[in-house]
C-alpha cells in the first residue's frame, strides 16, 4: 500500500509497504479518508520543530473499517469512525481514569505518525490502511450527520481546543475567556468556538495573525492583534485563559492576565522554556496552570455529547482541501488548516 513518509524538512516520499493484518481479534483495520494537518504536523514538515525521519505521517484521522478482529463489539466494516491519534488500550489504571494519553499498555507517546515520539511505528494517517490495535477502546463512531473533515480534526487539534475551556467553564459558567493565540494555529480557534459554543461570557482573542483574527472575529471573539513581547500591559484580568501562542513572552501575558484562583491551560510547551513565569503573583492570586497534552479518546466522547462537533469546521479554520496525492507538497504551505482526502 501506499505511505506518505517523512524524510526530512521539507522533503516527503509515497513509499510502497505492506499493509498491516489483523493480528489479534482486538484490532481492527481502518481506511483513512479524511486526515487533517495538526498544528504540529506544519512544524515537523518545515524543519521548525526537529524531528528525525523517515516516519509515516499523518495523525489527525478519520476513515472506515475495513475489517474487525473476533472479539471487537463496537464496529463493523463500512462503519466511519474517529481515530484518535494516541494509541490507548482502555483498560489499564490511566485508561479507565479517562487519562488516555497516559496509556501503560503501550511505549509512552504511541501515536500515529509520530513514530519518534514513542520510539514505535503505528503507522500513519496518509496511507490506504491503519491498525488500530484496541478497537473497541480507540474507535469513536461518526455521529450521524458529521462531516469527515470536522472527525478528523477531532481526533486531535478539535478536542484539545475543546479541553482547555470545558472543564474550566463548569466551574466559572459564563465567564470571560482569553484565548492568545499563534502557533498553535487550530487550537487556540478551537477553543475560541468551544468557548462560545459552551455559553461562556466575552471571548477575547490575542494573536499577531491576520488571517486567524479574523477567523476568531467571525465566530463572535472580540479580538486584539498582538505582538507578544516582554512586559506587555496587562489591561484585564480572566477567570479562564488559554496559552496556544507556544511563545515564551506570551505565555508570560496570559499568565499575568489570569484572574485570582482562575485556571490557566496551555496546549503546547513552545520553545521549551519562558521568558519569565510570574511565580509570586500567580502564588498569591492562586493560580491553577496546566501543561498537558490532551487526552484525546476521552475528549472525542466529550466532545460528541455535548453537541459541538457539528459545525466545528465552519468559519474557516479548515482553510485548505488537498487530495492524498498532493500531501507531500501541501504539508508545508503557510494556510491555518488543511484536510487531505483520500481519491
Ligand atoms: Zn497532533
Ligand atoms: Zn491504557
Amino acid at each position: 500500500m501506499r505511505q506518505l513518509t517523512f524524510i526530512k524538512p521539507g522533503v516527503f516520499e509515497w513509499h510502497d509497504v505492506r499493509a498491516p493484518v489483523l493480528q489479534n481479534g482486538a484490532q481492527a483495520l481502518v481506511r483513512p479518508l479524511a486526515v487533517t494537518r495538526c498544528d504540529l504536523d506544519l512544524y515537523i514538515a518545515t524543519g521548525v520543530f526537529p524531528m528525525p525521519g523517515p516516519f509515516a505521517f499523518g495523525h489527525e484521522i478519520a476513515g472506515e473499517v475495513i475489517d474487525v478482529g473476533e472479539d471487537v463489539v463496537t464496529v463493523v466494516p463500512g462503519d466511519r469512525v474517529i481515530v484518535p491519534f494516541q494509541i490507548s488500550c482502555g483498560t489499564c489504571r490511566m485508561c479507565q481514569r479517562g487519562l488516555t494519553n497516559a496509556c501503560l499498555s503501550v511505549p509512552p507517546y504511541s501515536a500515529y505518525g509520530l513514530a519518534p515520539s514513542s520510539g514505535t511505528d503505528w503507522g500513519g494517517g496518509l496511507s490506504d490502511c491503519i491498525l488500530v490495535p484496541f478497537a473497541d477502546a480507540m474507535l469513536v463512531k461518526l455521529p450521524e450527520g458529521l462531516s469527515l473533515v470536522s472527525a478528523a480534526a477531532m481526533s486531535d487539534n478539535a478536542v484539545d481546543g475543546y479541553r482547555t475551556v470545558a472543564a474550566p467553564l463548569l466551574e466559572y459558567p459564563g465567564t470571560d475567556v482569553l484565548v492568545v493565540g499563534g502557533l498553535a494555529q487550530s487550537v487556540g480557534l478551537y477553543a475560541v468556538k468551544a468557548a462560545l459554543a459552551l455559553g461562556a461570557g466575552r471571548v477575547v482573542y490575542r494573536d499577531f495573525d491576520a488571517r486567524r483574527l479574523a477567523v476568531a472575529q467571525s465566530m463572535g471573539a472580540d479580538t486584539i492583534e498582538t505582538v507578544y513581547a516582554r512586559d506587555m500591559s496587562v489591561t484585564e484580568q480572566f477567570a479562564i485563559t488559554v496559552d496556544a501562542a507556544g511563545i515564551p513572552d506570551a505565555l508570560s501575558f496570559v499568565l499575568k492576565s489570569t484572574a485570582p484562583c482562575g485556571i490557566c491551560t496551555g496546549v503546547s510547551a513552545g520553545s521549551g522554556t519562558v521568558a519569565e513565569v510570574p511565580l509570586r503573583q500567580m502564588y498569591m492570586k492562586g493560580i491553577t496552570y496546566t501543561v498537558s497534552r490532551v487526552h484525546a479518546r476521552t475528549g472525542i466522547k466529550d466532545i460528541i455529547d455535548c453537541g459541538l462537533c457539528h459545525d466545528l469546521h465552519a468559519h474557516g479554520i479548515v482553510d485548505a482541501t488537498r487530495p492524498f496525492s498532493e500531501a507531500a507538497d501541501a504539508m508545508a504551505e503557510g494556510n491555518t488548516k488543511t484536510v487531505f482526502l483520500a481519491e
